[in-house]
This record gives structure tokens, C-alpha cells and sequence, in this order.
């Protein structure tokens, strides 16, 4: 049927009528389709109250063609438009959009000015997008990569002859508590750098648990450290264990709250994990106290120690500050913008303390499972 014969079919009927009173826009008769309708309505319609939502759903589809002359039919076409959209991201036709086009849930860092993924509301495309060059790519790739890295190293060391520890069980869970903290922080960011641009809900989300997992790898980090450094101790140890899963708990809490993840907070945020980081000066200083600086650089480990400290400030401050970007707007969109050198120093921190750790490990291993008189270690 043609448009025009709905049309006529529409307007023959008293019927129809009811509808054309819905869609018309007011009653001061600034449609004249809409008043000839009215007029009929009012005519005929009268009395026909109680049967009226029933004959709406019927009639809906033939008064389309009259009814759709304009607003119905804009609607339909943004509808389409709409869905040749979405069907271009599932296909994997979309392009990237410079910065000042994204919607603001996806606005993070004016200074990369182009190549940005558009908002793609589809976790298919999302994960497909892996594949493309974005400025999210560098960091997807640099976490995903050092995620696998994690797992095969931890997967290996689980797997290491038990007469190579003093305590099998135990060293293997402690030291296990590092790596489940770096694999879940590493997973849980390269997870969010691929679904960010999926809708404003999902990136709050795993921007929610990308926060939590650098928690975890501080917490995980601290465990095997305090375990061996003070070995001797377990007071102590205990003592700072605690106080370090508090502190790691306050800044996950902290983590949901949904002001936390805008980009006004970004130095907040890197301050919060820098000061959790930090937390470990109280027992590298009650190390240092008890065994003294020679001792603790050496057994201890606390030239590697403070690398990893180093590297992980380094990338917390590029974070804060957007280096290099900043000096260089729109000429590091893709590659060694500040969030993809952040990564990459966070797994060398994390290695260089697994580093630190398997040392101090290997000196347990050495010195068997007994304790001097007075020492932590
Ligand atoms: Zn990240």
C-alpha cells in the first residue's frame, strides 16, 4: 500500500481518528492534517473511550504512512541510520574521530588529538578493535602482553622442583600472592583499555576494577617482601601486613566512587596509589634500623627495591603530568603518550621486584630455614 492509500485508508475511517489526535502535536491547530483529523475525531469519536488502547495497537501500523509525513519519518530514519551505525562497528567499518568530536564520558586527554576509537556499543567490535591503531592500542597491547608474561613466569615458578624452597606451601602461596596481584592488575587494564569506548555504564564499570588491580599488585607485591625480609620477625610482618590491606582495601573503596575516575582527579588518583606504594618506607626503614645499610642492600635487596620504586613513581608522575603530550599536543596520539610509558613502567617495576623477591628467596633457600638471635631476616 502505498503511502498516499494509507493515507486515504487513515483518514476514511473514524477509527483512525483516535490515533491522529495522539500524534498531532497540540490543539491550536498548527497542523492542518492533524485539525481535518481533529474535527473528525470530534465527530465521530466520541463515546468510543473504553475500547480505545485496544484499536491504538491495531491501527498504529496503517496510519503509519500519514501519521510518519514528518516527525514518524525523521525518526525512522535517525532509527536507520542508527542501525547501519551499529552494523558498521560489528563489520569493523568504523574510523578513527579526533578528540573534540568524542562524547565526554570518552573526553580523557585533550592532548591526544586524534585517533580515538568513536563510542562503539558492541564488545565484539571492542575486542576486535585490538587488532586496529587507536590511541588505545599501545596500551591495550603493552598490558596484555605483560599480563601473558606474568602468568607463563608464574605458572613456572608454581611449577619449580618443592626441594627448591626451604617451606614449598608456603613460599609458593606468598610468592603466588605477587603474581594473582600482577596478572589481575594487568588483566583487569588491558580489559578496560579494550571496552572503554563500549558506553559510558561499561567504562565506569572497568575503569572501577582497572583502579582495584593496582591495589591488588601493591597488596600482592608487599606479601612475599614483608614474608622474607622479615622471616625472623613475624610480629612485625604480621603488623605490616595488615596495615598494608587496610590501606590497599581504603583505596579500592575509594576507587568506586565515580568522581575518582574523571580526568579532574588524575593526580588524586596517582597520588593515592604512589602513597599506598610508599607505605612499605615504615618497614624498609625498620629493615634498614635493624639490620643495617650494608645488610639490607645487599640481603635485603634494597637496590632493586628502590628501582621498582623509582620506575612506579616515574610512571605515576608522566600519568599526572601527561608527558610527553603535553609538550607535543597531537604528535604522540598513538605511540609513547604518557598512560602507554606508565604502563610499560609498571611491568618493569613489577619484574624488578619479582626480581628483588626471587633474590631474597634464593637467600632463605641458602640460609635454611634458621633464625639468628636478633635479626629480621
Ligand atoms: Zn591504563
Amino acid at each position: 500500500m502505498s503511502p498516499r492509500e494509507k493515507e486515504e485508508t487513515a483518514t476514511s475511517g473514524s477509527s483512525t481518528s483516535h490515533l491522529s489526535t495522539a500524534e498531532c502535536p497540540s490543539h491550536n491547530g498548527s497542523v492542518p492534517e492533524c485539525d481535518e483529523e481533529r474535527r473528525i475525531n470530534e465527530e465521530d469519536g466520541r463515546g468510543r473511550e473504553g475500547d480505545e488502547k485496544e484499536q491504538e495497537e491495531d491501527e498504529r501500523s496503517s496510519d503509519e504512512g500519514f501519521m510518519g509525513m514528518t516527525p514518524l519519518l525523521q525518526a525512522h530514519h535517525a532509527m536507520e541510520r542508527m542501525e547501519e551505525f551499529v552494523h558498521k562497528v560489528w563489520e569493523g567499518r568504523w574510523r578513527v574521530i579526533p578528540h573534540d568530536v568524542l562524547p565526554d564520558w570518552l573526553k580523557d586527554n585533550d592532548f591526544l588529538l586524534h585517533g580515538h576509537r568513536p563510542p562503539m556499543p558492541s564488545f565484539r567490535a571492542c575486542f576486535k578493535s585490538i587488532f586496529r591503531i587507536h590511541t588505545e592500542t599501545g596500551n591495550i597491547w603493552t598490558h596484555l602482553l605483560g599480563c601473558l608474561f606474568f602468568l607463563c613466569l608464574g605458572l613456572m615458578y608454581m611449577f619449580r622442583p618443592n626441594m627448591s624452597f626451604v617451606a614449598p606451601v608456603q613460599e609458593k602461596v606468598v610468592i603466588g600472592m605477587f603474581f594473582l596481584g600482577a596478572i589481575l592488575c594487568l588483566s583487569f587494564s588491558w580489559l578496560f583499555h579494550t571496552v572503554y569506548c563500549h558506553s559510558e555504564g561499561v567504562s565506569r564499570v572497568f575503569s572501577k576494577l582497572d583502579y582495584s588491580g593496582i591495589a591488588f599488585l601493591i597488596m600482592g607485591s608487599f606479601v612475599p617482601w614483608l614474608y622474607y625480609s622479615f622471616y625472623c620477625s613475624p610480629q612485625p610482618c604480621f603488623i605490616y601486613l595488615i596495615v598494608v590491606c587496610i590501606l590497599g582495601l581504603a583505596a579500592i573503596t575509594v576507587s568506586q566512587c565515580d568522581f575518582f575516575a574523571t580526568p579532574q582527579y588524575r593526580g588524586v588518583r596517582a597520588g593515592v596509589f604512589v602513597g599506598l606504594g610508599l607505605s612499605g618506607v615504615v618497614p624498609t626503614l625498620h629493615f634498614v634500623i635493624s639490620e643495617g645499610l650494608i645488610k639490607a642492600t645487599t640481603i635485603g635487596q634494597m637496590g632493586w627495591l628502590l628501582l621498582m620504586a623509582t620506575l612506579y613513581i616515574t610512571g605515576a608522575c608522566l600519568y599526572a603530568a601527561r608527558i610527553p603530550e603535553r609538550f607535543f599536543p597531537g604528535k604522540c596520539d598513538i605511540w609513547f603518550h604518557s598512560h602507554q610509558l606508565f604502563h610499560i613502567l609498571v611491568v618493569a617495576g613489577a619484574f624488578v621486584h619479582f626480581h628483588g623477591v626471587s633474590n631474597l628467596q634464593e637467600f632463605r633457600y641458602t640460609a635454611g630455614a634458621g633464625c639468628a638471635e636478633d635479626g629480621t631476616l
